[in-house]
């Protein structure tokens, strides 16, 4: 089959690879229909996670179940199905907790209690290196999906791919940063990051009936998105006085939440990647120090933009001194999926204007590159294999 394949920092290619098979009597081989680039992909891409060996990237995806285990009871060949991105065995400490990511059997190899640099860490992910499993992803034509009982979703009957398609990761991680937090009618909300992530979060802030939504980013195409399809009030982080403009609008206080969708990678310069050597740190948490600036006290700042290594000049003092709450972590995709897919049903939220660019998989190398440098407009690329 073809997939697109990881073989180096900015190395992406599609490739002709081995067709998945039937591994375990819990899985489904999936022919996927569409799949989507995340910002997660990035930091493979970008070399902000290690990965060795060549992968198929992809954990947003969905197709039609073409190939079923002998144990599989939920699903038959032709069910058309969303799939979170967590993969998770569903019977667990954590995955009866509800803290699917954290699964202590998807991942074997690399999983422990510690949460370490290159050890020790979570579940497994869908096409997310070595360290969170090895699984092969879903930007191929076929995907191997473990566990088939726990994660996909069958599509309700009258839905387009990309009507549902953002169900599997980026609405969820968006809707994991307004629940972490509590978001209640009337609480003011900004958003670190006008991204697809930073936009589903938006748009959940706005369902759970916010009462001021601010997106925060520096791309004024991506500012303009979150007016259009988010309702935000959209502030350019190169304005200097954008935390002051945030409290000006909040009674001189700061928001109630302040969500980073950003993360490591926010834009920073070549001072920082020199200090960075010395530091044994990858990327900035400027977005951090930002939420903690912009929340009010007692307030809570979510964080869904991810981190990988130590970082040091962590303003925990201020954060003290506010008794801010923090949260933050990988999405708990399938503790809400099934609440987040009656919404779209419902017609209470739309998640398919996110999406810039529709490409077959064949042109996916070149959906990385104007994804990663905010080329042509670009905020979602969708692929089709
Ligand atoms: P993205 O790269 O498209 O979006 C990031 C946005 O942040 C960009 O628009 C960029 O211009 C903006 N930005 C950069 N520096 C900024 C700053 N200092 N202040 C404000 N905005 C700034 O990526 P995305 O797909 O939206 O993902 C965002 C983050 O969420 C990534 O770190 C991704 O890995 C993470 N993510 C986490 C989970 C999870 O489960 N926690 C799931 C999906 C994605
Ligand atoms: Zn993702
Ligand atoms: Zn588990």
């Amino acid at each position: 089959m073809r997939a697109l394949v990881f073989h180096r920092p900015k190395g992406v290619s599609v490739d002709t690879v081995d067709d998945p098979r039937i591994e375990q009597p819990s899985d489904v081989i999936l022919r996927v229909t569409s799949t989507a680039i995340c910002g997660s992909d990035l930091h493979i891409y970008n070399g902000y996670f290690p990965q060795v060996k060549p992968m198929v990237l992809g954990h947003e995806f969905m197709g039609v179940v073409e190939e079923v285990g002998a144990d599989v009871k939920k699903l038959r060949k032709g069910d058309r199905v969303v799939v979170p991105f967590p993969i998770a065995c569903g019977s667990c400490f954590f995955c009866n907790a509800g803290l699917h990511p954290h699964c202590e059997n998807s991942n074997p190899k690399n999983y422990g209690p510690e949460g370490g640099l290159m050890s020790q860490k979570g579940g497994a992910l869908f096409g997310y290196t070595d360290l969170y499993g090895g699984y092969q992803g879903g930007q191929a034509e076929y995907v191997r999906v473990p566990y088939a009982d726990v994660g996909p979703r069958k599509v309700p009957d009258g839905l387009t791919d990309e009507q549902v398609l953002f169900l599997t990761d980026i609405f969820p991680t968006g809707w994991s940063a307004i629940d972490w937090a509590g978001v209640k009618p009337g609480d003011t909300v900004a958003v670190f990051g006008c991204g697809p992530v930073g936009l589903m979060a938006m748009k959940a802030a706005q369902v759970r009936g916010a009462s001021k939504v601010i997106g925060l980013d520096r791309e004024g195409y991506r500012l303009d998105r979150a007016r259009a399809v988010a309702g935000a009030e959209a502030i350019n982080i190169d304005d200097k006085d954008h935390i002051d403009r945030i409290r000006a609008m909040t009674g001189g206080r700061g928001v109630d939440v302040a969500v980073d969708a950003v993360g490591m990678e926010a834009h920073h310069g070549i001072t920082d990647t020199l200090a960075n050597v010395v530091r044994a740190q990858v990327g900035v948490i400027d977005v951090v120090k930002s939420a903690l600036s912009a929340v009010r006290r007692g307030g809570t700042v979510s964080i869904v933009g991810v981190y990988g290594t130590t970082y040091d000049n962590f303003p925990l003092g201020q954060a003290f001194d506010k008794g801010v709450r923090i949260a933050l972590g990988q999405a708990t995709v399938h503790k809400y999926i099934d609440d987040l897919i009656r919404l779209v049903v419902d017609g209470q939220v739309r998640l398919d204007d996110v999406m810039s660019h529709r490409m077959p998989l064949s042109e996916a190398p070149k959906g990385y590159e104007i994804f990663n440098e905010k080329k042509d407009g670009c905020v979602k690329v969708v692929l089709k294999p």
